[in-house]
């Protein structure tokens, strides 16, 4: 049976001291992952700390090139938003691709970096993008926040509070979906930035990737014609009932060629 303590707090630090009082503390945002997870008695935590009614970790903001989406903001209101839509086009268009209805009008953006999915599609935008993660107590760098499978950079007790997203020349992202979830058996984001061409790999590896020779082939000719000859390698791409590591690597060219051919359009 479940047993844990339950935390509405209303603000961060609230939040912040129910997690630090806690033996095993849990965040819950939206609780699409979450709740499965107490439901089918994998995680059994002492307290669940809601996020929801915190209002500073809600919103979306546009300014000198830089849009900020707070923590828990739904998939849905990313999906709807004019800021987003107006500065990173191909971001509202990710969020709008998320689940169904009913998991993007819950899922938050906060809970999906968090959990770190591997065939969730915010990490890469994040990466693709060159975001940085806030927290409570600090700022982390895209390259440096995904670490593994179900595995980020986030220590016990620190909370996201907010995504920084610098508005890119041009970015495009292109999605194999699994019918049933709408997960990525395979998405890439493709974006121009100030600081060069950025491919993020999600859906195909234990991690989402930064596909680096895509990167330099790019760099010089952003077409989907510069892309012919590089390939990505089977070996550690993931393998199980939905595709083959090498039916993966083949689906990274066919989407990456997708999206830049839709960004440089
Ligand atoms: C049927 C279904 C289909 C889906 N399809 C897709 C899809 O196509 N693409 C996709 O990308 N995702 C998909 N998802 C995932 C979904 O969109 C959510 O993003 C994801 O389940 C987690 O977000 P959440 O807000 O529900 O987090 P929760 O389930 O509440 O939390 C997830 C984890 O993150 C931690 N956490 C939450 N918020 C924070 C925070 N602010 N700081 C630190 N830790 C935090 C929690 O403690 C927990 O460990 C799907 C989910 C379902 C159930």
């Amino acid at each position: 049976m479940y047993d844990f303590s339950y935390h509405l707090p209303g603000s961060l630090d609230e939040a912040a001291s129910a997690l630090a009082g806690a033996e095993d503390g849990a965040l819950l945002a939206g609780g699409q992952t979450l709740i499965p997870t107490l439901k089918q008695r994998l995680a059994s935590p002492s307290d669940v700390v809601d996020l929801g009614g915190i209002a500073e970790l809600r919103g979306i903001s546009a300014a000198e090139g830089v849009v900020t989406i707070g923590a828990m903001t739904t998939h849905a209101e990313v999906a709807a938003s004019a800021a987003v839509g107006a500065a990173i086009p191909a971001l509202a268009a990710l969020a709008g691709g998320i689940g169904d209805p009913q998991v993007r009008n819950v899922g938050t953006i906060g809970g999906s970096l968090a959990n770190s999915d591997p065939a969730a599609d915010y990490p890469a935008a994040v990466l693709a993008l060159n975001a940085t993660v806030h927290t409570n107590r600090r700022e982390i760098a895209a390259d440096d926040f995904f670490t593994g499978m179900f595995e980020t950079a986030l220590e016990d007790g620190e909370i996201i509070t907010a995504v920084h997203f610098p508005k890119p020349v041009r970015a495009a992202y292109a999605k194999f979906r699994n019918p049933a979830s709408r997960y990525a058996v395979v998405g890439v984001m493709v974006a121009e930035t100030g600081g060069g061409v950025r491919v993020a790999v999600t859906g195909a590896a234990p991690s989402v990737f930064r596909a680096t020779e895509m990167e330099r082939a790019l760099a010089g000719d952003f077409s989907a014609s510069a892309l012919d000859g590089v390939t990505v390698p089977a070996d550690g791409l993931n393998s199980d009932i939905h595709a083959s590591a090498d039916y993966r690597a083949h689906l990274v060219g066919v989407m990456a060629r997708r999206a830049v051919a839709a960004a440089a359009g």
